[in-house]
């Protein structure tokens, strides 16, 4: 079992879905990511938060036993970030962001984050992501993410980053975003060009793919749901528990890669059944353990891969 850096958000999330409103919420892409990983192995996070944060969202991560010695206090205000979901809940809008004390955060890394193995930018502003991945002694296995903001506004730090990693992971919203290409097999072969990396496109609720550069391609369904309340965070969960089982297994074949896929999938199935990391928190992994054996049965996926 190896531990995982994550650098991200963690932030105040106001969201409406069809289920509600859940105004200033405990958020960010390192949360989930955090509180989705840490049910597999150790979380070191790198993030910033303000003054105005509560200790008790930051003593939901030290419940999973999240790495704080990265997580900077400031003066300012915390991250914030808006949503709205239309009835079809894979539409999403965003409101507000309100970046805050991400304009001031210089991502330092505490010297015993230096040496991880597994690394997960999740999104933030790509130039703190180049910023950590300089700061790091030869990673095993580098993953990102990224959103729209980044891709509209800091595009070429962006291409940077995608230079350097090995994994790359996005929804199909954002693929279509840089590609301006509405197929997905056109716009992951184009994704693919910017760098020597594996790409998995999330698609919501309709599942996720993976496109190697060795024209491997892998598709699993999402599992299906009878009540979603809340999105957000999906992706980051996805990419949580994905990062968590290859760290915790240590082995990075594509069989693995296979099988994170599913992990990732049975988590985010779990994130989005309440708002914000309501249901992460509670979360188990014998809870995880017999939602993927129903998983391996709907879909006839065979144990040797799950
Ligand atoms: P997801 O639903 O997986 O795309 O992740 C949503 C989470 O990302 C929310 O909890 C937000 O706080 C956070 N977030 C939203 N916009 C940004 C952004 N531009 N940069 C970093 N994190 C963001």
């Amino acid at each position: 079992m190896k531990p995982i850096v994550v650098i991200g958000t963690v932030a105040f999330d106001s969201v409406k879905t069809p289920f509600g409103n859940a105004p200033e919420v405990l958020g960010g892409s390192a949360t989930f990511f955090a509180m989705a990983a840490g049910l597999f192995t150790k979380v070191k996070l790198v993030a910033i938060v303000g003054k105005d944060f509560p200790s008790r969202y930051i003593q939901v991560l030290e419940e999973r036993e999240v790495d704080l010695e990265g997580l900077v206090r400031s003066n300012g205000d915390t991250f914030r970030w808006s949503g709205e979901y239309e009835d079809n809940m894979n539409v999403r809008h965003t409101l507000d962001t309100q970046l805050n004390v991400l304009e001031e955060f210089k991502a330092e890394l505490p010297s015993s984050y230096r040496k991880a193995p597994y690394v997960f930018l999740a999104n933030i502003n790509p130039d703190l992501q180049l910023k950590v991945l300089k700061q790091l002694e030869k990673p095993k296995l580098i993953c990102c993410d990224t959103m729209n903001l980044w891709i509209v506004n800091q595009r070429k730090d962006l291409e940077k980053v995608l230079k350097k990693v090995h994994m790359f992971i996005i929804s199909e919203e954002e693929a279509q975003m840089l590609t301006q290409e509405h197929n997905i097999v056109k716009s992951a072969r184009e994704i693919l060009k910017l760098g020597s990396f594996s790409l998995i496109i999330k698609r919501g609720g309709y599942g996720a793919i993976l496109f190697t550069q060795k024209k491997e391609i892998f598709a699993i369904p999402a599992f299906p749901l009878e009540n979603v309340v809340d999105p957000t965070g999906a992706g980051d969960s996805f990419a949580g528990g994905f990062m968590g089982y290859l760290a915790s297994q240590d082995r990075l074949g594509l069989g693995y890669v296979q099988k994170a896929m599913i992990h990732g999938n049975i988590v985010a199935s779990f994130s989005v059944e309440g708002f914000s990391v309501d249901k992460l928190r509670s979360l188990t992994p014998i809870q995880i353990r017999s939602r993927l054996r129903e998983f391996l049965r709907i879909t006839h996926l065979s144990s040797p891969i799950a």
